[in-house]
């Protein structure tokens, strides 16, 4: 099969006509590196919908610099192959395979593509897989980790660990991850590796619970197991969906671990493979307190994503030979410090008129609502939980008459605290880069040049990553005289079925096993069933051919 090339022309060079001496070009700190410029481990950490607003606001809560603030390097663009505004699917994809996609795809290539400079991909190319920088670090010997605050078959997550057509397939996601050989993988999500009724749980009856059992990880339920746990492999499953906001964890969910506990223990526990490691981590509930339009929210996901941040980096300064990435996948809300309460007084307005007014809130917007009594009696209690104390006669009416009050305690606190938000939903301007280590990024880059950068930081490049580990079942079988067929005897679990002779492969769907006669063989990559094709590692033609 052909690589596919997908070839984003710079059009920050049109910029550079106009830009003086800004420096467009991105280029590469030379320093501390091995022979071949590789690190030993990489550290990928995503704050999902944090627009440049949203740090500084959180910067200013804080009251000191920002972990981020030291390692800020360029800008990031982050438009998908289809919409100037990308959504989290198409963002995770980008940054983890090197290709720009759709709205929902999951590690897969676009099938429409209408954004200037984006190379078309060919049409029997579509939703064709593609490899991303956690497969490659696994088959360079790496352990690898994924870490999440929401649940860990979210689509950032999904990004980087799972290719599938739509982000809401989280029983296709979920099986995914637990087949990919992943060391630590931390986050909510429970629901989606159990059968059960909920919207989430499995349809397909797998207990993937007890595969993971199998498989030897020491699975984990609260903080306490966590931190103490041995061994070198954990799965921890600390909420049946997502994990609590940072802010609230104290008042609702104690027993679950922090952004920044998890990204500790999977430094230590991976950091004791010889050959290095590659982490994922996502500072998940950034994004959902800035579709909500809620600054409180906003700033406790943001200091706690900076709290994990601060652990990676103190990792990575004891030695030289970790690269730490730290970048947002998207824009969300518009946020803005400022708003039409300060165009006539924006040049004398203190700090303080931002801050204090948000430094009065107890919880985040959702921590506070869910005290809400069903009758709303105690409705002004909660308001002051938000920091909404001393309702004005205008307030007080804003809220009686409120049929959304999520929308409402936003509203009023937004305005006591001066700040703007122009959308509910993402944006697309470009997010800051933030880097640290050898060979790290300087400059303006596309979303999808840090999964390169991050290949070649481990030693491998995703084109021929994409020739090894995803080729076209039918098309390779019926190469070597072998037929194929699908097995949907279990719709949920379709199995693609090779003959050649009296020779019988068996490769089940979302997991990188195959069955030859009464052999079972791990492969090196997942089966995947995407654009209604089965994609196979190519070792498994191997494989197959060589068998008995
Ligand atoms: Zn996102």
């Amino acid at each position: 099969m052909k690589p596919i090339h997908q070839k984003i022309v710079s059009l920050a060079l049109i910029g550079s006509l106009t830009a003086g001496s800004f420096a467009f070009a991105a280029r590469v700190e030379e320093k501390k590196k091995d022979k071949q410029g590789h690190v030993k481990n990489v550290i990928m950490m995503v704050m999902d919908g944090t627009s440049a607003g949203a740090t500084t606001l959180a910067r200013w809560y804080k009251g000191a610099p920002l972990a981020l603030d030291e390692m800020a390097s360029g800008a990031v663009r982050t438009y998908s192959a289809e919409s100037a505004i990308t959504d989290s699917a198409p963002a995770a994809t980008a940054m983890a395979t090197g290709f720009k996609s759709n709205d929902k795809y999951i590690g897969i290539l676009p099938s429409i593509v209408n954004s200037p400079g984006v190379a078309s991909v060919p049409k029997e190319e579509a939703k064709k897989p593609v490899a991303n920088v956690l497969e490659g670090a696994e088959l360079q010997g790496k352990s690898t980790g994924i870490i999440a605050t929401s649940a860990i078959q979210h689509a950032t997550p999904a990004g980087f660990s799972a290719h599938v057509e739509h982000r809401n397939w989280f029983s296709d996601i979920a099986e995914q991850q637990v087949y990919q050989n992943i060391e630590v993988v931390l986050g909510g999500g429970k629901e989606a590796l159990i059968p059960g009724s909920g919207k989430n749980n499995r349809k397909d009856n797998e207990n993937l619970l007890e595969a993971i059992k199998e498989k030897g990880y020491d699975i984990v339920e609260t903080r306490n197991e966590l931190l103490h746990s041995k061994s070198r492999k954990i799965w921890g499953v600390f909420a049946n969906d997502a994990m609590a906001q940072d802010m609230n964890r104290p008042y609702t969910r104690a027993n679950e671990p922090t952004l920044a506990e998890m990204t500790k223990k999977a430094i230590e526990t991976l950091s004791k493979d010889p050959d290095g490691f590659f982490l994922f981590v996502e500072g998940s509930q950034v994004d959902w307190a800035a579709h909500a339009n809620d600054p409180v929210g906003i700033i406790s996901e943001v200091l706690a994503f900076d709290a994990a941040v601060k652990e990676a980096l103190s990792f990575a300064k004891k030695r030289n030979d970790t690269l730490v990435i730290a970048v947002s996948d998207h824009g969300n809300s518009g946020i803005t410090i400022g708003n039409r309460n300060t165009d006539q007084t924006y040049p004398e307005t203190p700090v303080s008129a931002y801050i204090e007014p948000l430094k009065k809130a107890k919880m985040t917007l959702d921590g506070a609502l869910s005290r809400l009594q069903p009758d709303r009696s105690n409705l002004e209690e909660v308001a002051q939980l938000y920091g909404l104390d001393r309702l004005t006669a205008e307030e007080k009416k804003k809220l009686s008459e409120s049929t959304d009050l999520r929308k409402t305690f936003a509203e009023l606190l937004a305005a006591r605290a001066n700040l703007g938000f122009t959308t509910g939903g993402h944006t697309g301007e470009d997010v800051f880069l933030y880097t640290y280590g050898p060979n790290r990024p300087i400059g303006t880059f596309e979303n999808t040049d840090l999964a390169h950068i991050m290949a070649k930081a481990m030693g491998f490049d995703l084109h021929k990553l994409n020739k090894r580990l995803f080729v076209d079942a039918k098309k390779e079988f019926e190469a070597i005289g072998a037929t194929v067929a699908i097995d949907r005897t279990d719709a949920a679990n379709p199995v693609l079925v090779v003959k050649k002779g009296k020779k019988i492969a068996k490769l089940p769907v979302n997991k990188n096993i195959m069955h030859i006669d009464n052999q079972t063989y791990e492969l090196e990559g997942l089966t995947v069933y995407s654009g209604e094709r089965f994609w196979i590692a190519k070792q498994a033609i191997h494989l197959f051919e060589t068998a008995r």
